[in-house]
């Protein structure tokens, strides 16, 4: 069976769910192969749960320099693994570094990409949704192998039992690959909240919620669901919000299960953060609002009245 490269994306808890996703499409395509680029013991630390959802074997290219450089020395120790192993597919997440390593891969192969897939079927054609959410296409690349950036919560990551035999790759990088040096590290401060980008739920806020004393309303309501909470540009633009949660065409791209959108009128540029959403709930008093063409719930109302009322509701449910 063809291999199929994975990128794998980790965070200080571990391996990235939409890593997990990734191996869970890897597996429609060929046998998924992850490819652990990071500093020393960063493989040890995750094949467990790369084997738990079948990676049949992991590449580990680890070094301090690769650890200590922005994405350049990733790109080269990939081409050169792609080079060697002649892969079926490579698969990255959607994310800011899956996607300036994909970008300059494609660029040192001289093969085509493709980003931001939703999906991507078994002969390599992936979905995307374009110009700002109004189209949705289908893809393939035509020009080497399929190389592709994958948004979270495309799929549901399954389980598929593997044990990974781990392949040490040797690391030569050339000056060129050493440009740009990490000088310090400094986590996010997000609580206990899950990531937005990675989140099944979102819940978010918009210029209606109408201040950031009222975000507490909606960050009551993403609490007692275990959501992730976003905004709005208008929200963000008025203050209510840091920008890091803003969701839209200058912001974050989400994709969960459930969005629900409060005070949110619908712009196009805010649905084209929002609109591959599985489930999508809205609150608005206006019932001519645009978003009310995406939703598959909508409550027209205002607010103020019925968060509160669904936050009873769910307290109630759970006991
Ligand atoms: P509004 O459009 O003002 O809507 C507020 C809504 O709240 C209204 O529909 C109103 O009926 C409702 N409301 C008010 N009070 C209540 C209440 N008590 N209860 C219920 N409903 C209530 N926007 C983004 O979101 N993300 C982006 O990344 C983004 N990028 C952009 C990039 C460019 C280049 C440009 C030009 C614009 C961008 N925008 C973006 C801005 C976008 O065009 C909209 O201006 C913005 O999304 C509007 O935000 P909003 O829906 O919160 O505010």
């Amino acid at each position: 069976m063809a291999e199929v490269l994975v990128v794998v994306e980790a965070s200080q808890a571990g391996v990235k769910k939409v890593t997990l996703e990734l191996l869970t499409i890897a597996r429609e395509l060929g046998e998924p192969s992850a490819v652990v680029l990071g500093g020393p013991g960063a493989a040890a630390a995750m094949s467990d749960k790369l084997g738990e959802y079948g990676a049949q074997k992991i590449y580990a290219a680890e070094s301090e320099e690769i650890d200590g450089h922005l994405v350049a020395p990733k790109a080269t120790v990939l081409a050169n693994l792609v080079t060697s192993v002649s892969p079926a597919a490579v698969l990255l997440a959607s994310s800011q570094e899956g996607k300036e390593i994909a970008a300059r891969l494609a660029v040192k192969l001289d093969n085509g990409i493709l980003t931001d897939a939703v999906g991507l079927d078994a002969d390599g054609t992936a979905t995307q949704v374009v110009f700002a959410g109004q189209t949705i296409v289908k893809s393939k690349v035509t020009k080497g192998i399929p190389l592709v950036t994958i948004r979270p919560n495309s799929v549901t990551p399954t389980p598929a039992a593997a044990s990974p035999a781990v392949e040490n790759l040797t690391v030569e990088l050339t000056d060129k690959d050493k440009l740009a040096q990490v000088v310090n590290r400094v986590a996010e401060q997000k609580g206990s909240r899950p990531e937005l980008t990675e989140a099944s739920i979102v819940v978010s806020g918009g210029r209606g919620v109408g201040s950031g004393d009222n975000f507490k309303l909606v960050e009551e309501l993403a609490d007692l669901m275990g959501a992730a909470v976003g905004a709005s540009r208008a929200a963000v633009d008025s203050g209510f919000y840091p920008h890091q949660f803003q969701v839209g065409q200058t912001g974050k791209t989400v994709s969960p299960q459930l969005y629900v959108a409060l005070g949110i009128s619908g712009a196009i540029q805010h649905r084209a953060g929002m609109q591959t959403s599985k489930t999508i709930v809205a609150v608005n008093k206006d019932e001519e609002a645009p978003i009310f063409e995406l939703t598959d719930f909508g409550v027209v109302g205002d607010l103020f009245k019925v968060v509160p009322q669904a936050v009873e509701e769910i307290r109630k449910r759970k006991g």
